[in-house]
């Protein structure tokens, strides 16, 4: 990748360094108990299995994950300021000056808000933070589809969502000499089956304002599709096997190229409104 596209080269390494301490992580979680009968009753409701549960994770561990994950980018200087960012938020850690446990719960309930005054507060880079706290959620959330993903074999899950954890999809995969289009979660890595011919953000099945944007010479293994409907788009590839949960930020980094085609002509990533 770095050698095709050298745009991408400082953010490539960042992920050389970043994915391995992801995908290595030991970050012990309390585990999510939940029968086969309240996970059907979740996912019949269209709630994702994590809905409405109480996520612990250790905190010491979460802390340290999230140190090290710093230093990474400390040391990437991916953008401007990027790295003095990085370290003020390492030290904050550190000192004690962050409550590590009241950042990972207003990442899992999305309150970006709070997570913003929090970074004020401190003069903290509010984007840069939001990011390693989503990264240090990343290996617990793996640690909860692992736990989680049995209890909903063959239940029915048609929408755009993830059915563990809630996160819109990152990506979709065609797999089976393309008849087959799976959905991947870009947070847990779960993936789940989706009609081939439906917009996963707002449902349209209308064959007419579906398509898909080509790209000369790529379109046998990348595509984008696209709704007219919503104007959202998707990121599609072609595999015979479903991509490593930690190899899904890499294909959509080497995918970029697709998101400026797609957002050139009008059209953007949706974040599905998850249901309840
Ligand atoms: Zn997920
Ligand atoms: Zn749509």
């Amino acid at each position: 990748m770095r050698k095709d596209y050298p745009e991408l080269c400082k953010a490539a390494l960042l992920y050389e360094s970043l994915l391995p301490l992801l995908r290595d992580a030991d970050l012990p979680v309390t585990p999510v108990l939940l029968t086969r009968e309240q996970a059907m009753r979740k996912l019949q409701s269209g709630l994702p299995l994590l809905y409405d549960v109480q996520l612990g994770v250790d905190l010491m561990a979460a802390s340290g994950l999230m140190i090290r994950l710093a230093r990474v980018f400390e040391e990437a200087g991916v953008g401007e300021g990027s790295s003095f960012s990085a370290r003020s938020i390492r030290l904050s850690v550190e000192k004690e000056r962050l409550d590590v446990g009241a950042l990972l719960a207003q990442a899992v309930s999305e309150k970006r808000g709070a997570m913003t005054s929090t970074a004020l507060g401190l003069d903290l880079d509010s984007g840069l933070l939001w990011a390693l706290t989503e990264y240090v959620l990343r290996p617990a959330f793996r640690e909860w589809r692992r736990q989680l993903t049995p209890l909903a074999e063959d239940i029915l899950w048609n929408r755009g969502e993830c059915f563990v954890c809630g996160a819109s999809a990152i990506l979709a995969e065609l797999r089976d000499n393309n008849l087959v289009r799976f959905l991947r979660c870009g947070r847990c890595g779960a993936d789940w089956q989706f009609s081939r011919l439906q917009c996963p953000y707002c449902g349209n099945e209308d064959h007419r304002t579906l398509a898909y944007l080509h790209t000369e010479g790529e379109c046998e293994k990348y595509r984008v599709e696209v709704c007219e409907k919503c104007k959202g788009y998707i990121k599609v590839i072609t595999t015979f096997s479903p991509t490593p949960p930690e190899l899904l930020q890499v294909e959509d980094l080497a995918t970029l190229r697709f998101d400026f085609i797609a957002q050139g002509r009008g059209y953007s990533r949706k974040t599905v409104i998850p249901a309840g």
